[in-house]
């Protein structure tokens, strides 16, 4: 697979497939540029080389065209990261298109309307990809956010550069730090996944234990594990229908040799909320009426001990409530443990929308060795899918 470092871009319209699908508030402002920032490395080599850039992206999920998924609305923010003014065409394909993209010089940058705008665009349309396609030289992929959709612009376009397609910088980085969790990785390896329910991560969790010597469960979702073991956890979240399943996991994971970790105590709230009253339990004895919110004292110090030995280390879910600030403690503890193991010399990847949310609420994007950009494509790597857009770029 080739990435933008293979291709020399002078003179050449690079057709970037970005992921532009930024938050923004009321007033249709970016309100967290991570995702462009994530884009620039591949941008600015482009533009170093003496080529210029034709962005094509999607934002939100319009169904008419509405105004407030315009990526209009992302065009001052998007020219202040790159710092070029960048410019924009209000068709995506077509002849305004096609002109806006013929008109454009070395070093400059135009965005395209959302791609979605056009329902071929998630249909994967042939014909609409080929019509991008007509926009550009050399097709670049750098949309890890969306590598796991077969859609147009993510996959579907790259059958017309057949010898002009590569995978941005973005999305070369993103394969190599999940390889180094997934394939070479230094042992012992340790997965911590936490987060709402089970049924969202079992692929996750029966592909993984082929790969890891340790699996913590934390979150709401350990609360399945345990009354499927016999505890009494009150009115703490479950998946009754998934407690046979559970109990597949951890004899699965007992067969292959895997440690697995669940919470020992808990801080319990009388409602799920902030201003509930609180206090800790065994998670086998939560008294009824009482809900499981976050990981106990006792908890945290063994998810501790086995962080600290971890040479290699994924998280991806919080191990309790994070967003309200009395269920916070044990998500905090265990960033802060990951930041320690870190800076020991493991390797650590964060990743999934709630983990990486945690991770920036608590200043620790910069203590661990990776955040990974894609929550949906992520999920799907570690399920030991190969992604469309990936598939797309290899030949
Ligand atoms: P997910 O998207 O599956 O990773 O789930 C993330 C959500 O799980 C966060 O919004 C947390 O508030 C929630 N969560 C974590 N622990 C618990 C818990 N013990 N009970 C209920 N929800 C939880």
């Amino acid at each position: 697979m080739k990435t933008v470092n293979d291709f020399d871009f002078n003179g050449k319209k690079a057709l970037i497939r970005v992921d532009f699908n930024v938050p923004l508030n009321d007033d249709k402002e970016v309100t967290d540029a991570t995702r462009i920032e994530a884009a620039k490395p591949t941008i600015h080599k482009i533009l170093e080389d003496g080529g210029s850039c034709i962005l094509m992206s999607h934002l939100g999920r319009p169904k008419n065209k509405e105004a407030e998924f315009s990526l209009k609305n992302v065009l001052k923010k998007a020219s202040e990261v790159l710092g070029v003014s960048i410019k924009f065409t209000e068709e995506c394909i077509g002849e305004t298109a096609e002109e806006a993209a013929a008109q454009l010089g070395a070093g400059e940058i135009l965005l395209l309307e959302n791609l979605r705008y056009h329902p071929e665009e998630t249909e994967g349309d042939r014909d609409f990809a080929q019509a991008l396609s007509k926009l550009g030289d050399i097709y670049v992929n750098d949309a890890f956010g969306t590598a796991h959709r077969a859609h147009a612009s993510t996959a579907i376009i790259a059958d017309f550069f057949p010898e002009n397609k590569c995978v941005g910088l973005l999305l070369a980085s993103e394969i190599e730090n999940l390889n180094k969790v997934l394939t070479d990785n230094k042992k012992p390896v340790t997965a911590v996944i936490g987060g709402a329910k089970v049924s969202s991560k079992i692929t996750v969790l029966e592909n993984i234990l082929d790969k890891i010597d340790h699996l913590i469960i934390g979150g709401g979702m350990a609360f399945t594990f345990i009354k499927a073991q016999g505890g009494k956890i009150g009115s703490s979240m479950v998946e009754d229908d998934k407690q046979e399943l559970a109990l597949e996991i951890l004899e699965k994971a007992k067969e292959k040799g895997v440690e697995v970790h669940l919470p020992v105590d808990a801080i319990i709230a009388d409602s799920f909320s902030e201003l509930a009253t609180t206090d800790t339990a065994d998670v086998n004895d939560i008294p009824e009426g009482w809900m499981g919110l976050d990981t106990g004292d006792k908890t945290n110090a063994i998810f501790k001990d086995v962080i600290l030995k971890s040479q290699t280390i994924l998280w991806n879910g919080p191990v309790g409530v994070f967003e309200m600030e009395p269920f916070a403690t044990g998500t905090i503890h265990l960033g802060n443990t990951i930041a320690e193991s870190t800076r020991n010399g493991a390797y650590s990847l964060v990743g999934g929308g709630d983990s990486v949310a945690a991770v920036k609420k608590f200043n620790l994007n910069k203590k661990v060795s990776y955040v990974s950009t894609g929550g949906g494509a992520m999920l799907e790597m570690l399920e030991g899918k190969t992604l469309p857009g990936i598939k797309a770029m290899q030949n």
